[in-house]
């Protein structure tokens, strides 16, 4: 028996979730168990909805600054070039605009994720915003 869970809040996905997959604009942006995503997010649309959960504490180890993006998400009908996520990135390059990032694995940890960049970001990039 399996289910699929469709939710915007992560809190809950986390507590039901064995495998995890992350959507921004019809497109599955990162997938991994609930260790990878939560815990070490590659993909900064999952560092940005994470940093959204709200934390009862916020001297607790881990906490980061909630990540504000800017702009409305474009239509899924028209959009952008490159990465869907390019033009509310904080970390789009040149690149982001030239090429589609594949979802892949970029560390053979069955965690792929669909960012040029993914293997440099961790999670402390949370509050790196430029
Ligand atoms: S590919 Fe570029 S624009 Fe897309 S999420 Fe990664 S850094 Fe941001």
């Amino acid at each position: 028996l399996a289910y699929v869970f469709i939710a915007h809040d992560l809190a809950a996905v986390r507590h039901i979730s064995d495998r995890i997959a992350v959507m921004y604009l019809g497109k599955v942006v990162e997938t991994g168990d609930e260790a990878q995503i939560y815990e070490h997010p590659t993909h900064p649309y999952t560092q940005a909805l994470l940093s959204a959960v709200p934390v009862p504490d916020p001297d607790a180890p881990g906490w980061t600054e909630q990540i504000r993006l800017e702009g409305e998400p474009p239509s899924p009908l028209d959009p952008p070039s490159g990465c869907r996520f390019r033009t509310r990135c904080w970390k789009a390059r040149d690149i982001c605009a030239e090429q589609v990032p594949a979802l892949e694995e970029r560390d053979g940890s069955a965690h792929p994720s669909a960012c040029h960049f993914a293997a440099e970001t961790a999670l402390t990039d949370l509050t790196e915003q430029t």
